[in-house]
């Protein structure tokens, strides 16, 4: 989708600083960090929400990269929070689907 702010990233022409990129997946530093480390996990195709997202492999990937990157941002051994909000309740602004990782502070629970 032309106007969209993720297909845009997916494509590289955004303004993002990207911690890891492959033919599929991207994944950048969220423009207004919630915590210390706040990345955005992307698909490079356009789908709205993970009710959408029909391709479990990718689903699966998207997990995987946060993963990776939570070991790159070392905040595996201390733990960190993954997330997907969906719809308006669920607070997703952006209409492309992406994986929240949070991590570097203790998360409280529940979320606001
Ligand atoms: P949502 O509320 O849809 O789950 O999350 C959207 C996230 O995208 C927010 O955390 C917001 O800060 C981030 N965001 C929105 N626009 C941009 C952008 O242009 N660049 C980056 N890096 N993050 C963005
Ligand atoms: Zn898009």
């Amino acid at each position: 989708m032309a106007d969209c702010i993720f297909c845009t990233i997916g494509r590289g022409d955004g303004q993002a600083t990207y911690v890891h990129k492959d033919d599929q997946v991207v994944a950048i530093e969220d423009l207004r960090p919630a915590a210390p480390v706040h990345v955005l996990v992307i698909p490079r195709q356009h789908i709205e929400t993970v009710r959408e997202l029909e391709d479990q492999a990718l689903l699966g990937r998207l997990f995987e990269v946060a993963n990776q990157v939570a070991d790159q941002k070392g905040i595996a051994k201390d733990g960190y929070r993954l997330i997907f909000n969906v719809g308006p309740h669920g607070g997703q602004t952006v209409y492309h689907v992406h994986l929240h990782l949070l991590g570097g502070r203790f998360m409280s629970w529940p979320p606001g």
